[in-house]
């Protein structure tokens, strides 16, 4: 009898492996603002990626470095975010983006965002509920958008080097807020290494 509860109580908690499948709903280019734990923030955007866009609508999101004792401030902005709840390049009537093709990075990443998986995707959002918010995916049938993701993730590092301080734009506050900082070091010092922080959406 003990066994047999046992056995029922593993094949409770086998969770099944689902493999990932963007259903082209349009959901996540209909809600780029995400609440983060440094305020709003929207659709990551390299300097070229954020010239395709309206640029009244373009907003800075990290930056690295300080300037000003008085006053601390960025000092280098080196990736840029969409004040805008709907992307201006989703065709809302034919539920798809205008320029697939050569969607920015993020998009291209998307529902694997800085190192999760944002569960406010659809397809994600449906095993999540059921699932407790933990899900197992197929790592193959999302290797695409993790290399994506990792992609974004190499830019941000390698904007970091060397530069101290990582800010974040929060478009809520409409202002700059610290995200990681480390003493300055001298050149003669071993610089050590620095870990891209996670920046987790809910
Ligand atoms: S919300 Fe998810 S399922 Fe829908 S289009 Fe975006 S990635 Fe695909
Ligand atoms: S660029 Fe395209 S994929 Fe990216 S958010 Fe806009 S409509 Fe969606």
């Amino acid at each position: 009898m003990s066994n047999l509860l046992e056995k029922e109580v593993k094949l409770e908690y086998t969770k099944p492996v689902i493999f990932f499948n963007c259903m082209r709903c349009g959901f996540c280019c209909e809600h780029l603002i995400k609440d983060t734990q440094y305020g709003k923030m929207s659709i990551f955007l390299k300097p070229e990626e954020a010239k395709w866009f309206p640029q009244e609508k373009v907003l800075p999101q990290y930056a690295v470095g300080v300037k000003g004792h008085s006053r601390p401030r960025p000092y280098h902005i080196f990736a840029f975010q969409l004040d805008a709840m709907v992307c201006t390049w989703f065709d809302r009537q034919k539920r798809t983006c205008m320029i697939r093709n050569m969607r920015p990075m993020a998009c291209r990443a998307y529902p694997v965002t800085h190192g999760s998986i944002d569960i406010n995707c659809r397809f994600i959002q449906q095993y999540a509920s059921e699932e407790n918010q933990r899900i197992n995916i197929n790592p193959a049938s999302i290797k695409q958008e993790v290399a994506a993701d990792q992609d974004v993730l190499n830019y941000i590092k390698e904007s970091m080097k060397d530069q101290g301080t990582l800010w974040g734009f929060s478009l809520d506050e409409k202002k700059w807020k610290v995200i990681a900082s480390r003493p300055v070091v001298k050149p003669t010092i071993q610089i050590p290494k620095f870990k891209v922080p996670s920046l987790r959406l809910p």
